[in-house]
C-alpha cells in the first residue's frame, strides 16, 4: 500500500464475514481533500494519513463506513473517513452521510490532541461540579507560561503518560485533579502569579505571537529565553553570503518595558542581560516596527536568508505545533 498504514486489524466486519474493502486510503483523502476546509477539522491534510480525523490523535487509522455496508454503503472513497479504533467504535452507523461529518466536527479543538481532554473537562465537571476552567482561573493559570509549568508539574502516576492516546477519559480527568493538587502543594497563597504579572505576561505572549508571525515573513526562527532569561526571545536567520547568523534580542524588564540587543546568538538564554541597551519602550506596534526595520537593514546588508523553515522555540502551544512540522 505504502501509505503508511497498516490494516491488519480492520474489523469493521461481523464475525469475520464482511468483504475486505478495496478503496484504497488514499483515493479517501483524495476525495474528501476536495470538500472538507481543514479549518473546521482537526487535522491538516497534510497528515490525513497519520492522525485520526475526528479526534486529531496520531494514531493507527481505519476505514471507516460512513454509510454502513448493512444499509447498503457503497465500497468507494465518498463512503470513507479515516479513523482511530475508539472513534471508529464510538461513530454513528444511520444512512446519513452529514451526520457523520457534522459528528467529526463537534469534536472539533483549537490544537491537536485536545478532543479527549475536552471530554475529560466535561467529566471533571460532573464529578466536581466546579469547571475546570474555573479552577484555573481562580488560580491565575490563564496564560501560556502558566499553563505550560502547570501540565509540567510533578504529579502521581497513572497508567499511561499524558498526551498517551489510550488514556481513558477518567484517568486523563484524574490526572487533571492531580495537577490541581500538586499546583496547590506547589504555590501555597493559590495563584500562580499576581494579577498585574499576569498582565504582564498575557502582553509579553501576545508580543511574541506578532513577532513569530513577523518571522514566518522573513523566514526568521524565534528563541524564547526560559530559566535563565524569562521573557526575552530571539529573532534570527543564517545569512550564507556572511556565513553568519544575525538576529535581535529583546527582553522584558520587570515594568512592562522592553530593551534589545544586537546578537549572533540564536538562544537568548546564552545572551548576558548586560548586553541588552538599547531601549525600545512598551509598544508593541513601535517594538514590531522597529524589529522589522532592523531585518530589512540585515537583508540590505547581507544579502539573501537561507531558505529553510523557521523555527519556534517558544512557549505558545500554537507555534510549537508548527515547529512539529519542520524535518
Ligand atoms: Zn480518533
Amino acid at each position: 500500500m505504502g501509505y503508511g498504514l497498516n490494516f491488519e486489524n480492520e474489523r469493521n466486519g461481523f464475525m469475520g464475514n464482511r468483504k475486505p474493502i478495496k478503496t484504497k486510503v488514499k483515493d479517501i483523502i483524495d476525495y474528501w481533500i476536495q470538500y472538507i476546509d481543514e479549518c473546521d477539522s482537526n487535522f491538516d491534510w497534510s497528515e490525513a494519513d497519520k492522525v485520526c480525523w475526528r479526534c486529531g490523535y496520531e494514531r493507527k487509522l481505519y476505514r471507516c463506513h460512513i454509510i454502513p455496508d448493512s444499509l447498503g454503503g457503497k465500497d468507494e472513497p465518498s463512503n470513507f473517513v479515516l479513523l482511530c479504533s475508539q472513534c471508529h467504535e464510538e461513530a454513528p452507523n444511520v444512512e446519513d452521510r452529514q451526520f457523520m461529518w457534522d459528528w467529526i466536527k463537534s469534536l472539533h479543538a483549537p490544537f491537536y490532541n485536545t478532543s479527549f481532554r475536552i471530554r475529560a473537562l466535561e467529566e471533571y465537571e460532573k464529578i466536581y461540579h466546579k469547571r475546570f476552567e474555573e479552577e484555573l482561573a481562580d488560580r491565575n493559570i490563564i496564560t501560556d507560561h502558566a499553563l505550560y509549568k502547570f501540565w509540567n508539574l510533578k504529579v502521581g502516576r497513572t497508567s499511561y503518560h499524558f498526551g498517551h492516546p489510550y488514556g481513558n477519559i477518567s484517568t486523563i480527568t484524574g490526572n487533571y485533579k492531580m495537577h490541581l493538587d500538586a499546583f496547590d502543594k506547589k504555590y501555597p497563597n493559590g495563584k500562580y502569579l499576581d494579577d498585574l504579572d499576569i498582565l504582564l505576561e498575557k502582553s509579553f505572549e501576545s508580543l511574541t505571537d506578532s513577532i513569530c508571525r513577523l518571522s514566518t515573513k522573513y523566514t526568521y526562527s524565534v528563541w524564547e529565553g526560559a530559566t535563565r532569561n524569562p521573557y526575552s526571545l530571539c529573532i534570527s536567520a543564517f545569512y550564507p553570503d556572511a556565513r553568519r547568523h544575525y538576529g535581535i534580542s529583546i527582553r522584558m524588564l520587570r515594568d512592562g518595558t522592553y530593551k534589545m540587543c544586537f546578537t549572533r546568538e540564536t538562544n537568548p538564554n546564552n545572551i548576558p542581560r548586560k548586553n541588552y541597551t538599547i531601549e525600545i519602550g512598551s509598544k508593541p506596534d513601535e517594538i514590531l516596527d522597529r524589529i522589522e526595520k532592523e531585518i530589512q537593514n540585515f537583508n540590505a546588508q547581507y544579502g539573501k536568508v537561507y531558505e529553510r523553515k523557521p523555527f519556534y522555540f517558544v512557549v505558545s502551544p500554537y507555534w510549537r505545533r508548527k515547529n512539529e512540522g519542520v524535518e
